[in-house]
C-alpha cells in the first residue's frame, strides 16, 4: 500500500460491528436503521429489477432520476437543470471522492472541519491534496462552527472546503448566520465548497436544513452532495447524487465515470419515485428519529454520561469523564465485551485525538426495544 494510504487500512464502522457481532453487542457504533424504508419505494425497485431495467443506466443517471433530484432541490429555492446540472453518483461517498479528484491537484489544500466523516480524510489523501483541519468548538452546549478559524487556515494552496451539516459525528446543524460567514470565507478566497447533505431530512424539532449553495455567491461555486440512505433507510443502496454548475458537474463527471461509470441501475427508479411520492414518510421518520434522540440521550444521562444535545442525523455525543473514564476509545474498544453494547470513539475522526478523547458517538437510527435495551446495559457502568 502506497505510504499516503497507508492510515487507512480499515474503518471504525467496519471493524466496530465486526466487534459488535463478535460479542452479540447491541450495535450503536455504524449508524444504520435497522427497519425498511416506505413500502412504495421498494415495490417500485421490485417491479424494476422485473421490469428489464438491469442493464447499465445512462452515465449521469437515469432521467427519471435526475428529473426528481432537481424537482427536491427547488424545495429550497435552488434550480438545477437535470441535464447538464445533475449528476447521480455510487452513494455520497463517490460523490465526495470524486469530486474530489476532479476539483484539487496534488499539493493542494482542502478545508476539513473536525470532527470529520472518515472517508473525507482518505479522499483527501487520495486525490494527493492534503487537509488543513479546523475544529468545531463546543460552545453553548453544542458544537459551533468559527468561520474565522476557517479564514485563518486558508492559504494560497487552499482550493476546496468539505462542509457536512446535518454533522455527523456530532448532531450539529449549522445555524443561517454560521452558513452565511462560511460563505464569505468561500467567496472572499475564491473556495469551491463540497457539501455532505446526507442527513439533510433529518433535522429535529423546529430547525431547518439550509443548502449552502443558497446563500450569497455560492450556488456558482459549490457542489452539493446528497444521497438516498439516510432520507428512505436505504443505507446499502448507495445511490448518491452531486447538483452544482454545468461546469462542476462535468468536471465530477469526468472522475465519477472512471471510478464506477454506473451503478445502482434497477434502484435508481426507486429513489426518483420516493423522491416524488414519500416524503410524508419522511416527514414521518423525522419525528420518530427526534422521538429516539430524546430516548437515548435521556438513557444516556441516566447512566451517568454528560450528552450534547443533538439537533440532527443519527447520532448523539456523549462525555464519558462523568463515569470516571479517561479514554473514550479504550471504553469503545471494551464496552462490547463489558457490557454489550457497541459505540464509536469520536477521536478517531480527528487529527486531535487528544482533544476529542473523551467523546463516544452512539447512533439511535434503532427499533425502541434495541435502544432500551442498550440504556438498560449501559446502567451497569455506573
Ligand atoms: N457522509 C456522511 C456524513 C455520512 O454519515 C455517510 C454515511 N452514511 C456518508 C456520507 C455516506 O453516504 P453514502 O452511503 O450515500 O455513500
Ligand atoms: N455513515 C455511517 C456512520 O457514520 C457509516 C457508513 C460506513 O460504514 N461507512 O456510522
Amino acid at each position: 500500500l502506497v505510504p499516503r494510504l497507508r492510515p487507512f487500512t480499515s474503518t471504525i464502522f467496519a471493524e466496530m460491528t465486526a466487534l459488535a457481532v463478535r460479542t452479540g453487542a447491541v450495535n450503536l457504533g455504524q449508524g444504520f436503521p435497522d427497519t425498511d424504508g416506505p413500502s412504495g419505494m421498494l415495490d417500485a425497485a421490485r417491479d424494476a429489477l422485473y421490469g428489464g431495467a438491469n442493464q447499465y443506466p445512462p452515465g449521469p443517471g437515469r432521467p427519471e432520476l435526475r428529473h426528481a433530484i432537481a424537482a427536491h432541490r427547488a424545495r429550497y429555492g435552488l434550480t438545477y437543470d437535470p441535464d447538464t446540472e445533475v449528476l447521480v453518483t455510487a452513494g455520497a461517498t463517490e460523490a465526495v471522492a470524486a469530486s474530489l479528484l476532479a476539483l484539487t491537484e496534488p499539493g493542494d489544500e482542502v478545508i476539513v472541519i473536525e470532527p470529520y466523516y472518515d472517508s473525507y480524510a482518505a479522499s483527501v489523501a487520495m486525490a494527493g491534496a492534503s487537509r488543513r483541519v479546523v475544529s468545531l468548538v463546543s460552545e453553548g452546549g453544542r458544537f459551533a462552527l468559527d468561520a474565522d478559524a476557517v479564514r485563518a487556515a486558508v492559504t494560497p494552496r487552499t482550493r476546496a472546503i468539505l462542509v457536512n451539516s446535518p454533522h455527523n459525528p456530532t448532531g450539529t446543524v449549522f445555524t443561517r448566520d454560521e452558513l452565511a460567514a462560511l460563505a464569505a470565507v468561500c467567496v472572499e478566497h475564491d473556495l469551491i465548497a463540497i457539501t455532505d447533505e446526507v442527513y439533510e431530512h433529518l433535522v429535529f424539532d423546529d430547525r431547518e436544513h439550509l443548502p449552502l449553495a443558497g446563500f450569497p455567491g455560492m450556488a456558482e461555486r459549490t457542489v452539493s452532495i446528497s444521497s438516498a440512505g439516510k432520507t428512505f433507510n436505504c443505507t446499502g443502496w448507495k445511490i448518491g447524487w452531486v447538483c452544482s454548475t454545468p461546469e462542476l458537474v462535468a468536471a465530477v463527471k469526468a472522475s465519477k465515470q472512471f471510478l464506477t461509470f454506473v451503478s445502482g441501475g434497477p434502484l435508481q427508479p426507486a429513489v426518483a419515485y420516493a423522491l416524488e411520492h414519500e416524503l410524508d414518510w419522511v416527514e414521518r421518520l423525522r419525528g420518530s428519529l427526534a422521538a429516539k434522540r430524546d430516548r437515548l440521550s435521556e438513557g444516556l444521562a441516566e447512566a451517568g454520561f454528560s450528552v450534547w444535545p443533538s439537533a440532527g442525523t443519527y447520532f448523539v455525543c456523549a462525555d464519558v469523564r462523568p463515569l470516571g473514564f479517561a479514554d473514550a476509545a479504550d471504553l469503545a474498544w471494551q464496552l462490547p465485551e463489558l457490557i454489550g453494547v457497541a459505540a464509536v470513539p469520536v477521536k478517531v475522526f480527528t487529527d486531535h485525538p487528544d482533544e476529542w478523547n473523551h467523546v463516544l458517538r452512539f447512533a439511535f437510527c434503532k427499533r425502541d426495544e434495541v435502544l432500551d435495551e442498550a440504556i438498560a446495559r449501559l446502567h451497569k457502568l455506573a
